[in-house]
C-alpha cells in the first residue's frame, strides 16, 4: 500500500523500485479494499519525518496492510528553511480551507510568486535551497497491536532558487521546479530535466532507492 491517492506516484515508485530489482505491487489508497471508508489523517507534525510517519502508520491500521508513506517539500536557507511541512499551501501559510477550490496549478503559481517575493534582492550566493523527501513504512501490528515503523529512508536535492528572469523555466515536473537551479551547476531548472532525468537525481528517487534496499533486506527479497 503507498499512502497516496495519486496512480502516477505508484508507477513511479514501482519503477524506482524495479532498477533495484525489486518487484512488489504498490496500491495507490484509491485501490485499497474499502477505501471510500479511509480517513485522511492531519499532517500536525512539524518535520517531513513526523508527518511521513502520522500517514504511514495511520493508513497501515486502517487498511491492515503494509503502509509506505512519503511527504516531501522544499526548504529555503534565506527563508530560515521555509516552505518546508507547508509547501503545498504557502501562498495561504499553509491554511488548506483558503486553498479550497483552487487547482494545483493555480497554487503551485501562488506559491512561486511568494517565495520569489520573499527573496526579491537576495543575491545568488544566498539562495540556497534542497528538496527534501522522507518514507516511512508501517506494519499495521500483530492481533490488533498499535501499527508499528519498520523503516524511514531520507533524500535530498540540493540546489538555489534562481533571479528572475533566468526563472520561471521549464515546462516539466511541478510546484517549485521552475524556480530550482539544480546543483552543483545551476545551469538547468528542475522544471527543464526530463522525468528520467530528474527522478536520477531528484531527493524522491534516493529516498526511495534507500527505502527499496531496506525493504530488501527486512524481508530477504
Ligand atoms: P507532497 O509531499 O507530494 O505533498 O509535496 C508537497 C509539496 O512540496 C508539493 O506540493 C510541492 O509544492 C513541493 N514539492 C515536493 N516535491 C517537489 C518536487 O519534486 N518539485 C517541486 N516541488 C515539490
Amino acid at each position: 500500500m503507498l499512502a497516496t491517492g495519486n496512480p502516477h506516484k505508484v508507477d513511479e515508485l514501482m519503477a524506482i523500485f524495479r532498477e533495484i530489482d525489486l518487484d512488489v505491487r504498490l496500491l495507490s489508497l484509491g485501490d485499497a479494499p474499502d477505501a471510500a471508508a479511509l480517513r485522511e489523517p492531519r499532517e500536525t507534525g512539524a518535520t517531513f519525518g513526523e508527518n511521513s510517519q502520522i500517514k504511514a502508520v495511520s493508513y497501515a491500521a486502517q487498511t491492515g496492510m503494509l503502509c509506505l508513506a512519503d511527504d516531501s517539500g522544499l526548504e529555503i536557507d534565506a527563508l530560515d528553511g521555509r516552505p518546508g511541512v507547508i509547501s503545498s499551501h504557502y501562498f495561504c501559510d499553509g491554511d488548506e480551507s483558503r486553498a479550497a477550490g483552487l487547482g494545483r496549478a493555480e497554487r503551485d503559481e501562488r506559491n512561486n510568486e511568494r517565495v520569489l517575493r520573499e527573496l526579491s534582492g537576495v543575491p545568488d550566493a544566498q539562495r540556497a535551497a534542497r528538496f527534501v523527501c522522507v518514507m516511512t513504512l508501517a506494519n499495521p501490528g500483530a492481533s490488533g497491536g498499535p501499527a508499528q515503523v519498520l523503516a524511514r529512508s531520507r533524500g535530498t536535492m540540493e540546489g538555489r532558487i534562481g533571479l528572475p528572469p533566468r526563472v520561471p523555466a521549464g515546462e516539466n515536473g511541478f510546484g517549485y521546479d521552475p524556480l530550482f537551479l539544480v546543483a552543483p551547476a545551476f545551469e538547468h531548472a528542475a522544471a527543464e530535466l526530463s522525468p528520467s532525468e530528474k527522478h536520477a537525481i531528484s531527493h524522491r528517487g534516493v529516498a526511495a532507492r534507500r527505502m527499496g534496499t531496506q525493504i530488501k533486506a527486512l524481508f530477504g527479497w
